[in-house]
């Protein structure tokens, strides 16, 4: 069992002396009732309560946690909820408490009593931050660049798939000690609107880009030539029919972003071409390589959008995009 070292005692996990707890605010608004008192290690509550206080002047969002510190007991009562003893798990998850093999037989993986850092007063879970997998959650996205600057780590989080859960690092801290960080914010690009062609366009660059497009698509005859003719339209209502879109022959900014659909980093191709210009590259930038430029442009757009920045264009950037751009 280890211990720890906080405020001139020593204490082990799961058993935080009141003397060094400090309440979070605002009080009386945390739990899965909205109604409980929230505690933490005294210093990671005072850097909790500043970095709230941020997020809320500059995101307006109001921030409430439904877990903080965790006595032993509490840690248990978790565990035992998850863990059966000697039970097969179908999430492969086993671990070994008190000497005995626990498997775990629902709910998400939680920490063998005694190891969590919720038993140190160091770790919170955030209300309505993303279920499971979710980094990508709107509300987390906003706050979490602030919460980062007052040394509120989610390595952990990641490693089990929780972006509710934060955890306290003092040495990451940059606000300790009073004032307030300078938050780098990460820079944002809002997309270029691509144009609408129709048949008889004569925008001739994005009409052959639109053709290359399709003639690269499965299934897809989009014909050859410079102009937005007969064929080219026929193939756009095939190719909208397939992708769930109206089929109007009309290629507007709903159907540009949906054929970048799966563009990501070391992608290929006309599709790539089409992201790049949403991207608001121009000229020989164009190249249909999605390389580290493309990379950085596409995180820019999705912060702007509010959806995870990976610089891949899956399901919710399109839809983000959609919505938005
Ligand atoms: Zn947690």
């Amino acid at each position: 069992m280890t211990t720890m070292r906080f405020g001139g005692r020593t204490f082990s996990n799961g058993d935080l002396p009141s003397a060094v707890l400090s309440e979070l605010s605002p009080r009386g608004v945390h739990g899965t009732s909205g109604r409980s008192r929230a505690y933490l290690r005294k210093d990671a509550a005072r850097s909790w309560n500043r970095a709230i206080r941020q997020v809320r002047s500059e995101t307006g969002l109001d921030l409430t946690v439904r877990g903080w510190n965790r006595s032993r007991a509490e840690q248990e009562l978790f565990f035992f909820q998850r863990y059966r003893r000697g039970a097969s798990s179908p999430f492969r998850d086993y671990r070994f408490y008190r000497g005995v093999k626990y498997g775990r037989v629902s709910g998400a993986a939680a920490a063998v009593p005694g190891f969590s850092n919720h038993g140190w007063g160091l770790a919170v879970d955030v209300n309505d931050f993303g279920g499971v997998g979710e980094f990508g959650n709107a509300r987390r996205v906003k706050a979490y660049p602030i919460l980062k600057t007052y040394g509120w780590t989610e390595t952990e989080g990641r490693r089990v798939s929780e972006p509710w859960h934060l955890v306290y690092d003092p040495a990451a801290d940059r606000a300790k000690g009073g004032g307030k960080p300078r938050v780098t914010k990460a820079p944002r690009r809002k997309p270029t609107r691509p144009p609408t062609i129709k048949r008889r366009s004569r925008q001739r660059a994005w009409v052959a880009l639109w053709r290359e497009f399709l003639t690269a698509e499965k299934g897809s005859d989009p014909g050859t030539g410079t102009a937005f003719d007969g064929t080219l339209h026929d193939a756009t209502t095939q190719w909208q029919k397939r992708h769930d879109l109206e089929p109007d022959g009309i290629v507007g900014p709903k159907t540009w972003y949906t054929a970048t659909s799966g563009v990501r980093t070391g992608s290929r191709g006309s599709a790539v071409q089409i992201a790049q210009r949403i991207g608001g590259l121009r000229g020989s930038a164009v190249d249909g390589v999605a390389g580290s430029v493309f990379a950085s442009r596409w995180k820019q757009i999705q912060r702007w959008l509010g959806v995870e920045a990976d610089a891949v264009i899956g399901p919710k950037t399109v839809a983000a995009l959609i919505a938005k751009g």
